[in-house]
């Protein structure tokens, strides 16, 4: 009897970056797999939109294979995918250079990554610490000092300046 998967929504972390990146099993371009076929990202984006047209595949504006937040997910043609991915210098197994023309899409250090939260990670931290999270887990997680993590949580945060 196959192992039941676990449900597809509990399946990524939200980064600071605003991805949702995939924690299950990804294949060698690094894309997120959901069971033994469907791509996560292609999932994610049927979950939240209905269809994916023929002929069209889903195309990450973030540039981050794993990532499978709806938001950060497109339609595009396959040359039009294969068009973006040569410009970004983006090859099989390899993903995630940095970009010279994107620098805020970098992975950033720990020191600087605290103005890169947005209003849906503050949303999301309130909502993760009330469901009771420890302020140290998440702090770790969204790469922020715990005393950011502790303002957000008493409110102190504005998330519309965030
Ligand atoms: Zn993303």
């Amino acid at each position: 009897m196959p192992r039941k998967l676990p449900p597809f929504e509990s399946l990524h972390v939200v980064r600071v970056s605003g991805c949702w990146e995939w924690t299950g099993p990804r294949n060698e371009d690094g894309y997120g797999k959901y069971g033994k076929y469907a791509l996560a990202h292609r999932l994610a984006y049927i979950n939240a939109r209905g269809t994916i047209p023929s002929e069209r595949v889903v195309m990450h504006t973030c540039d981050n294979p794993p990532c499978v937040n709806p938001a950060h997910l497109k339609l595009g043609t396959v040359a039009e995918n294969n068009a973006d991915r040569a410009q970004k210098g983006r090859s099989k197994g390899v993903f995630r250079k940095a970009d010279p023309k994107h620098p805020a899409k970098v992975r950033r250090g720990e020191k600087h990554s605290r103005s890169t939260l947005s209003a849906d990670d503050v949303r999301a931290i309130r909502k993760r610490h009330a469901a009771g999270e420890s302020q140290t887990s998440l702090a770790t997680l969204y790469r922020v000092n715990s005393g950011t993590v502790s303002r957000i949580v008493r409110n102190e945060w504005r998330t519309e300046v965030v």
